[in-house]
């Protein structure tokens, strides 16, 4: 069965670029200039993935993420969200909206396949954290080994200083999906859950001394610039 990808994108030149790369690694397309006629395209046969341009006459990409990932019938579609340099607040409100991640203009066919790639994947497995014991109650990475019950988390094999309850959500939200872009607020709901009355600098506080504490594993913890923060050994 082959995986179809509903592009979305108003310049024809880029639309026919992306669309022929795709068919010719076997994916099916289907392409649409304008949100509207993503939105009835998506709706009519929902495709394995969406390719989001934000930058669309009339409604724009944001507003076709938002309501392809509030009905029900398309909100499991994962979409990458297509943006220009510059645009990083909208990258964070489309991550805030459920997109799934995002490239930015211009790219390389190469890379874009590769992210679809990697989307598709892991939308295979949603939620599924990188490796746990039958329990749930330990999470495994690379170089980390965070066991939820005892609130310890070591590196290469070595305790570290403890973590504060903040710090811990937070490490768990982003080790559980390594390579995810996790926006602020997304950091702060998972953490907190909805109602958390707290400013976006208090998680940049928390990840500081997150990553003092994880020493030299501290860079796993990347920020993404203008969006917000990763997990990445
Ligand atoms: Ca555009």
């Amino acid at each position: 069965m082959s995986l179809s990808v509903l592009v979305v994108e108003d310049e024809n030149d880029i639309r026919e670029l992306i669309s022929y790369n795709l068919l010719k690694e076997g994916f099916e397309v289907v392409g649409a200039s304008t949100g509207e006629e993503a939105l009835k395209a998506a709706r009519r046969e929902p495709p394995s993935l969406v390719l989001l341009d934000l930058m669309l006459p009339g409604v724009d990409g944001l507003h076709v993420c938002k309501t392809l990932k509030s009905e029900p019938p398309t909100q499991s579609i994962p979409i990458i969200m297509l943006t220009a340099k510059g645009e990083e607040a909208d990258i964070v409100r489309g991550l805030n909206l459920g997109a799934d991640d995002y490239v930015t203009k211009p790219f390389s066919p190469r890379v874009l396949i590769a992210r679809v790639r990697a989307v598709l994947r892991r939308a295979e497995t949603p939620r599924e954290p990188p490796a746990t014991d039958e329990t749930g109650d330990v999470l495994w990475t690379r170089r980390l080994v965070i066991h939820m019950g005892r609130h310890e988390v070591s590196v290469d094999g070595e305790l570290t200083e403890e973590l504060t309850s903040t710090e811990f959500r937070v490490l768990v939200c982003l080790a559980r999906k390594p390579g995810w872009v996790f926006t602020r607020q997304q950091i702060l709901d998972a953490v907190h859950g909805d109602n958390y009355a707290i400013t976006d600098r208090a998680v940049d506080v928390q990840i500081v001394g997150l990553r003092r504490k994880l020493g030299s594993a501290g860079e796993s913890i990347q920020t993404v610039r203008g969006v917000g923060y990763r997990f990445r050994e």
